[in-house]
């Protein structure tokens, strides 16, 4: 079936979404998508919306961990692409290379495995929000270092008010969320 239109979906699913105000630290509002991910209808919808964003000739989603993985893999799924994860430091058991980045809340890295993509794939690195876009970009640099082409970078839920998608597309990344 076609996709539903974009006003649609956020009418159903943005409701799903819960501002939990100050978590994990003061003065952030933290969006919790798990009664959406509890929701059959939602979370399927979800997914094969994101799904249907995808560049055309995606070969790998890479998801972040730790919500990245539960989209991430569903999505790739639904799009008939490989899943690859990006992980927090120390976390993968074989080489890998890592990259280093500022959170809204602290600083993290995250890493994926040297060897995970072939040369040339066409990668859309995948995660539930964008915030400020440190971690998206992070991963995009890794996709990158492991010989990838980053097609895209989908999100669940995008924060209009916080400078990700800027930060991003002037790294000249295709951004693609389905809710704002
Ligand atoms: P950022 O690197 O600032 O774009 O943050 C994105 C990562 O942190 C994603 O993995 C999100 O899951 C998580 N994150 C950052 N801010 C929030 C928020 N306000 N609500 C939920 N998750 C968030």
């Amino acid at each position: 079936a076609a996709p539903a239109p974009a006003g649609l979906l956020e009418d159903r699913l943005l409701p799903l979404l819960r501002a939990v105000p100050d978590h994990p630290v003061p003065g952030v509002t933290f969006r919790d998508i798990t009664p959406l991910l509890g929701d059959a209808g939602a979370l399927r919808a979800a997914v094969e919306g994101m799904a249907a964003a995808l560049p055309a000739g995606t070969e790998y989603v890479a998801g972040v961990e730790a919500r990245g993985f539960v989209l991430g893999a569903a999505v790739a799924v639904a799009a008939g692409a490989g899943f690859v994860p990006v992980r927090k430091a120390g976390r993968l058991p074989r080489e890998v290379l890592a990259e280093e980045y500022a959170l809204e809340y602290g600083t993290a890295t995250v890493e994926l495995h040297a060897d995970a993509l072939p040369a040339g794939a066409r990668v859309v690195v995948c995660d539930d929000v964008l915030a400020t876009g440190g971690t998206a970009d992070a991963a995009c640099r890794l996709v990158e270092r492991a010989g990838g082409e980053v097609a895209s970078v989908a999100f669940l839920l995008e924060l209009a008010a916080l400078p990700g998608r800027a930060r991003l597309e002037e790294h000249g990344r295709d951004v693609r969320s389905l809710l704002r």
